[in-house]
């Protein structure tokens, strides 16, 4: 049996009464037609409605020929009057990027022909697919003429024009249609074939924010959101940059200078920092230069800064090997030697030690749980100190 489409009739319909056409138990619950509903199946990029049926609840719907079905979790009877009431606040967010989605289809379509090929809602952004080029510095031109007619407060117009006058309405759609057509209009900014839902006045949208425009197949890919969703996106972004601003002591519209500012000093500390290192690991070597092995332990080193004292040690003995951490935390360890097998006595040195690591004949990085006296310990054993 045909149910009635409510929600084409109002768009902000939320509650209504209908008679319960049929209920088939499934899978996941109650599949349960009406003989009208204001709840809106999947369909057209937007997802369905959701919502309470008599006394339980409408987990999805969607459009089966001229029918529509609710997935409920609880059975109603077939011939009772029921009351349906859809989450408005799902329902209300849902028409809010949808129409916002139009309305900057239809400006891209106006600047530069573009058409949309794919559309999708996600749960923060949602996406909008163009099969042209789109300069990213122009988003802000988009966005400005979007919410602008936005704020004109714009009636939305939702039709089905007669067979005879279709021909004539230039409206945007994927493939060519036959009649009849449903079309929504956002006077002098958008004409379309669409089966969703709108608001009803552009004003409800409330703003649009384009937030990335990136290469994607042929054309770009929008990411976008409108309404109550860019709202809560913006004051998340504000919020954080709150914190930068409050991390950096920087007003809260400077702080990408002050970020640049606080990268370029870190980078001047990183060449000072690597210069002193380098001093400190000749004034090191020095006191082991002329011997045979040198074994020197060295607090709160990097690996690669282990690896870099263990380099310089190398230098002036046969065998270096440097060791930096605590024996709480374990050490890391590194031994370079261009005499003998470093690989081969680090092996050893893990596999007496526990820990692991790995390495070249001229060199082996690594690490051990051992403390430091167990660690001396071994490298006498080995004969080589
Ligand atoms: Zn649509």
């Amino acid at each position: 049996m045909k149910t009635e489409k409510l929600y084409y009739k109002d768009s902000h319909l939320q509650a209504f009464e209908a008679v319960v056409t049929g209920c088939a138990e499934v899978k996941k619950g109650w599949e349960i037609t009406l003989d009208a509903t204001a709840f809106y199946p999947e369909g057209g990029g937007q997802p369905s409605d959701m919502g309470i049926l008599g006394d339980g609840n409408v987990l999805s719907v969607r459009e089966d020929g001229e029918q529509v079905i609710h997935l409920c979790d609880k059975p109603l009877t077939v011939g009772d009057t029921v009351t349906g009431r859809i989450d408005w606040a799902r329902r209300f967010d849902l028409m809010q990027q949808h129409s916002g989605e139009h309305m900057v289809s239809g400006v891209v379509h106006k600047l530069y022909g573009w058409h949309n090929v794919g559309f999708h809602m996600g749960a923060e952004l949602i996406t909008v697919d163009f099969d042209g080029p789109i300069p990213a510095e122009d988003l802000q031109k988009i966005e400005d003429t979007v919410n602008a007619a936005i704020w004109e407060n714009l009636p939305v117009k939702c039709y089905y024009p007669t067979e005879a006058e279709l021909p004539s309405v230039p409206y945007r759609r994927k493939k060519d249609l036959s009649w009849p057509v449903r079309i929504v209009e956002f006077p002098g900014i958008d004409i379309c074939a669409c089966c969703g839902t709108q608001v009803k006045h552009t004003g409800e949208i409330g703003l649009v924010k384009l937030f990335s425009c990136a290469k994607f197949h042929e054309g770009v890919r929008i990411e976008m959101a409108c309404g109550q969703r860019a709202l809560a996106l913006l004051s998340a972004v504000y919020q954080q940059n709150r914190q930068v601003s409050q991390a950096f002591s920087a007003k809260i519209l400077e702080t990408g200078a002050a970020a640049a500012r606080t990268n370029e000093a870190l980078a001047a500390e990183k060449f000072r920092a690597a210069g002193l290192e380098k001093q400190l690991y000749s004034t090191i070597a020095k006191n082991y230069a002329g011997k045979a092995v040198a074994v020197h332990f060295e607090d709160a080193l990097s690996p690669a800064a282990n690896r870099a004292l263990c380099d310089t040690l190398a230098g002036c003995c046969k065998i270096a090997v440097t060791l930096s951490g605590s024996d709480e935390s374990g050490y890391s360890l590194c031994i370079v030697s261009q005499a003998a097998d470093a690989k081969a006595l680090g092996a050893a040195a893990v596999t007496a030690l526990g820990g692991r690591g790995g390495g070249r004949r001229e060199a082996f990085q690594g690490n051990t749980p051992a403390t430091r006296q167990e660690i001396c310990d071994f490298f006498q054993s080995q004969k080589i100190i």
